[in-house]
């Protein structure tokens, strides 16, 4: 039996305590249990996270209550919170919580369960009209003229509270009434309400119904795909597939075949998205095909109420839910007997968590496969080069689909080079003849044409003529971009914003030039070329409002909108059959990031546009504008040559010795006084160069990129090595060796960085 458990309190300490457990208590207390402890002279809440026969105190305090019946967590992803802990150098209380959304940690009990009070239903002699089957599904008795009589003021006015709504919870009936529960009793005793224990389920979707659809038949790449998944799936031992299809290939189909075999299983199954094409399209789709158990489908999104989650949650805890659809978290959520996790869209660097634990959901995801045992899917139509690079190793089994379904030709992708429109008579400077071109004859056929730029905003910079002055940020080290409607300057990295200078800040001169066209000059510019069609824009900028998101995707799939301009919200994942154009402006600033995945993202983003294009009988075509033509980014996206792209872009990182040939760790300095923070990234060094082993590379300490930010001063060291686990263990020591961290100065390590901006 175990004596002792490791208890991670609710207070921001990264570190576990030992309570003892009382007898009475053994056989409660669990992993993720939420307990009552003893600190201090108070008591607090806290997890359990771990047992232990020993403890290194002589003395220690006994649990007092173990609050809920069920352990928050499941044993398989503690493991995996332990994992993370291990792997991403991250305090194991700090995984824990990541674990939990905040709200399920924050309410110490299961479901919320609320006493109803509905009108009775059969005793009623005055169903009102005939048409009561019509409203069956909010049945009210109107208690009669003779009983009414009997009933005391108060009875009274519960009944007409009830009659508005058929049902409410108790003490909202009480609050309303202005009663207490007494009243409400004594009219159970005659007969003329009932109370009942209900659990309430704050459901997103309620009111809206979805139709069922029926399984396709597969086309051969996809039965062969999923022969392959279910086998995996039917086998005991953990599989992951990496599912290499191109867009239009049918992975979605795939995904909800594969699904419904593990609900035949009795399995549950997670699938995760990244939140950005976590698009109600999207979610209707898994929605309908499970719509005959509608309670079996679980959304979380970052949308979601806290109320909401928290519900949803819980109907997953509670073995209700068994399909999790969701972005990046849910990969925690609790499901117990998994049969499948899908990650779709594995190479989306948004799967990377941007604070600790830093977490990639896609490793993760493997990770947690491994401790449930079931088969995961990464599917995309373009494979992150560390996942490609595993199937190739055989750590991961490849499957390929390489035909759109119905064998709908891949749209032609041409080049168009912006150096030399710039000396055509008559040029535009935005927008090359070719693409004005096309967007004519599309608005004449009547089909649609999307316009993608990876920039918001009006100009990205301001810069005056005479003096060279450019408005930039007092934080940080970037310009500020001119969003024009909005007549503001705006740093799209700390949020500062001001008005638009009238004069030159430097030498008072009134000329300024703005440079960097983005989404919303765009949609200027197109509007004054193209007067009569209807154009909207989908920036963050524009989708603030909820709901303007589905409202503009809605209009657009109805046809009402001629040209969709937007940045990469409409890159993802969107299905529309009668887009037979997409645009891609100027994507060379993404080509000169400073990061050694600038030309890998550039050619994920062009294959993904392109993919919006031509998905309905018509066949589609794509536009890029470019000034460097002949990147190889560019080129191979061009011919649609995943394999070369990946040969050419391997060897490069190969000879570097960069992912995926080594995992790459990014140790940042923050702070506002720029000395301090250099002088701590230098005694790190120091103490790393001692403790670095033979395989590992460890490259000087440098400025950041963006070498400040938020009025931070940011410095970096990188470090690579086969394998992360001597890499993070001479991180913790020399961080460890720093006995005394100087105020003011933070660091984050970040284990496999996805960015080292
Ligand atoms: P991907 O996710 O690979 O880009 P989707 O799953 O979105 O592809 O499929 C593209 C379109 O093809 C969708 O409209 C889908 O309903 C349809 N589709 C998928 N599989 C089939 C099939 N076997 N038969 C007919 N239509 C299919
Ligand atoms: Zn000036
Ligand atoms: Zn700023």
């Amino acid at each position: 039996m175990n004596r002792i458990a490791k208890v991670a309190v609710d207070l921001s300490l990264d570190r576990e305590f030992d309570y003892l457990i009382p007898d009475e208590l053994q056989s409660t207390v669990k992993i993720g249990s939420r307990v009552d402890v003893p600190f201090g002279k108070r008591n607090v809440n806290g997890f359990v996270v771990g047992f232990a026969e020993k403890s290194a105190f002589e003395t220690l305090k006994p649990i007092e209550k173990v609050l809920g019946e069920k352990s928050l967590i499941t044993e398989p992803v503690m493991e995996l919170a332990r994992w993370m802990s291990t792997y991403y150098l991250t305090p194991f209380e700090n995984c824990v919580r990541s674990v939990l959304p905040a709200i399920v940690r924050r309410k110490a009990h299961g479901e919320k369960q609320v006493l109803m009070v509905s009108l009775a239903e059969n005793a009623s002699s005055t169903r009102t009209s005939t048409k009561a089957d019509d409203c069956a599904s909010n049945q009210t008795r109107v208690a009669s003229a003779d009983e009414r009589k009997k009933l005391s003021p108060k009875q009274a006015l519960i009944i007409q509270c009830l009659e508005k709504t058929g049902s409410m919870p108790l003490s909202e009936l009480t609050e309303l009434a202005g009663v207490t529960a007494s009243p409400v009793k004594t009219l159970e005793k005659k007969g003329l309400v009932t109370i009942a224990k209900e659990s309430v389920y704050r459901d997103p979707h309620a009111g809206i119904t979805i139709l069922k659809t029926e399984p396709l038949t597969l086309m051969p790449q996809q039965a062969d795909a999923l022969e392959k998944i279910l086998t995996a799936m039917d086998s005991d031992k953990p599989e992951t597939i990496l599912l290499h299809g191109v867009t239009g290939s049918g992975k979605t189909e795939v995904y909800l075949q594969a699904i419904a075999h593990a609900l035949r299983r009795g399995q549950g199954a997670i699938v995760l998205v990244p939140e950005i094409a976590l698009t109600p399209q999207t979610v209707d789709r898994f929605r309908a095909r499970f719509a005959d158990q509608p309670e079996r489908v679980a959304v979380l999104h970052s949308s979601l109420s806290d109320g909401e989650r928290y519900d949803e949650w819980h109907r997953i805890r509670s073995g209700e839910a068994t399909i999790v659809i969701g972005a990046r978290s849910a990969l925690f959520a609790p499901v117990e007997n998994i049969g499948l996790i899908v990650v779709d869209e594995e190479h989306e660097p948004t799967y990377k968590q941007d604070e600790a634990p830093r977490y990639s959901a896609r490793d993760a995801a493997v990770v947690r496969g491994h401790k449930e045992g079931c088969a995961v899917v990464l599917g995309t139509a373009t494979p992150a080069l560390e996942s490609y690079r595993n199937a190739k190793t055989g750590k991961y089994t490849i499957v390929e689909m390489t035909s759109r379904v119905d064998h709908r030709k891949m749209p032609e992708i041409r080049v168009v080079d912006m150096r030399l429109e710039k000396d055509r008579e008559g040029r535009h400077g935005l927008f090359s003849k070719e693409l004005i071109e096309e967007i004519y004859a599309r608005l004449d056929r009547a089909e649609q044409t999307m316009i993608f730029l990876n920039r918001r905003g009006f100009s990205s910079s301001l810069v005056c003529q005479k003096c060279g002055y450019v408005a930039g940020c007092k934080h940080c080290s970037v310009s500020k971009t001119y969003h024009k409607a909005r007549a503001r300057l705006v740093c799209h990295i700390c949020g500062d914003e001001e008005g638009v200078p009238s004069k030159c800040p430097g030498c008072s001169s009134p000329e300024f030039k703005y440079s960097g066209a983005g989404t919303e000059k765009i949609e200027e510019v197109m509007a004054k070329l193209f007067p009569k069609a209807t154009i909207a824009r989908m920036d963050s900028d524009t989708m603030r409002r909820k709901n303007a998101h589905r409202d503009v995707l809605a209009k657009f799939r109805l046809g009402k909108i001629d040209i969709l301009i937007g940045t990469q919200m409409i890159a993802k994942g969107l299905d529309f059959p009668n887009v037979t154009l997409v645009g891609v402006v100027n994507p060379d600033h993404a080509l000169h990031m400073a990061d050694f995945r600038a030309g890998e993202r550039v050619f994920q983003l062009l294959t993904q546009v392109a993919g919006r294009a031509g998905r309905g009988e018509v066949e589609g075509e794509v536009l890029v504008q470019t000034y460097t033509p002949h990147h190889p980014a560019i080129q191979f996206a061009r011919r649609m040559d995943f394999d070369g792209f990946c040969d050419q872009e391997l060897a490069f990182r190969k000879e570097l010795s960069y992912p995926p040939y080594a995992h790459l760790t990014c140790v940042t300095f923050r702070g506002e006084n720029e000395n301090t923070v250099e002088k701590t990234g230098e005694t790190l060094y120091y103490y790393l160069e001692q403790c670095v082993t033979d395989d590992i590379t460890l490259s000087p300490l440098v400025p950041a990129p963006i070498s400040r930010a938020r009025g931070e001063y940011r410095y970096q060291i990188l470090l690579r090595a086969k394998k992360t686990g001597s890499m993070t263990r001479a991180i913790r020591r020399s961080v460890e060796a720093i006995k005394k961290w100087p105020k003011g100065v933070k660091c984050t390590i970040d284990v496999d960085a996805a960015s080292l901006l």
